[in-house]
């Protein structure tokens, strides 16, 4: 039996909890206090990163995901945000994995970002190295980064893995100037997805310890007393995912099924066509009613 971690509510450190969802080796709670789904107990291999050394092999460094995340589409609506609120400078993007948003930075605006990349994941890292992305083979919280260096700090897809994400954030609070933005993209707990399928859904799995709403993300910053939140989103939408969930019943995907749809759905997106502009209606319909896969919220630092 792995060892696990019992913790306190992720968003208001609150100990009262009511049973949410169980789902093989997940078992998911959420707080009375605040009303946060998360992952309690959790494996201790989890909050010490070595969980995701062994991951690397089978899921981030196979052709396929490779070329998924380097695709120029993989990360086309985190660069038109950011870009929005951060037209140049200093960039730390915090579990970079294998370096693919801070790549893409550089190919669209090349000398506009000064960049940086940080994870646990060794391999990973090896791979954005390959690929000319600088990085730093250190956890973020361990690593003294100075104060006040930063234009962004970007975490795309990290908050739901992090067992306490509120240290994240005072972190970045710390390391941005004032003005600097901070940028953080979480599966949302609200998404058309999840409440079609509940636990059967995918992306209720063992790496992700946390499930954001809009109002438990909102409470989460607002613990940062620097940090204010200047834009809250609901973006993406695979519907691919949720239709092969629907049909699965809750079976375990394999990380070389997830891959696969992954390269599918890469090129479609790149297809262009009729095709895509429904499925751009569709993901911006249900992102106006907050339905869509993931949230996106961008703080500013005071
Ligand atoms: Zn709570």
């Amino acid at each position: 039996m792995a060892a696990m971690i019992e913790r306190p509510c992720p968003v208001c450190d609150g100990r009262e909890t009511r049973p949410h969802w169980r789902k093989g080796d997940v078992t998911l709670v959420q707080c009375r206090a605040c009303g946060m789904v998360f992952a309690n107990p959790v494996p201790a291999a989890l909050a010490s990163g070595e969980h995701y050394e062994g991951l690397a092999a089978g899921l981030y460094l196979t052709a396929d995901k490779l070329a998924a995340d380097y695709a120029p589409v993989r990360f086309e609506r985190e660069l038109k945000l950011f870009r929005q609120f951060c037209p140049q400078g200093k960039v730390l993007d915090v579990g970079c994995s294998t370096g693919g948003f801070l790549f893409q930075l550089e190919a669209r605006w090349p000398g506009d970002y000064e960049r940086l990349g940080t994870d646990v994941v060794g391999p990973a890292l090896d791979y954005a190295t390959s690929r000319g992305v600088t990085v730093l083979h250190e956890g973020f919280l361990e690593h003294d980064f100075g104060g006040g260096q930063f234009d962004a700090l970007t975490m795309w897809a990290v908050a739901e893995h992090l067992i306490d994400p509120s240290k994240f954030l005072a972190k970045a609070a710390v390391m941005l100037r004032p003005g600097g933005h901070c940028f953080v993209l979480v599966p949302n707990l609200k998404s058309l997805a999840m409440r079609l399928l509940g636990s059967r859904y995918r992306y209720v799995m063992v790496e992700h310890v946390n499930y954001f709403s809009a109002a438990t993300l909102r409470r989460l910053v607002a613990r940062v007393p620097d940090l204010e939140i200047v834009a809250l989103r609901s973006t993406h939408f695979n519907p691919v995912v949720l239709w092969q969930d629907w049909r699965g019943q809750g079976r375990r995907v394999s990380d070389a099924e997830r891959v696969a749809l992954l390269k599918r759905t890469t090129s479609w997106k790149q297809r262009g066509g009729p095709l895509r502009w429904g499925y751009r209606a569709v993901e911006t319909a249900l992102g106006a009613v907050g339905l869509a896969d993931n949230l996106v919220a961008v703080m500013e630092k005071k």
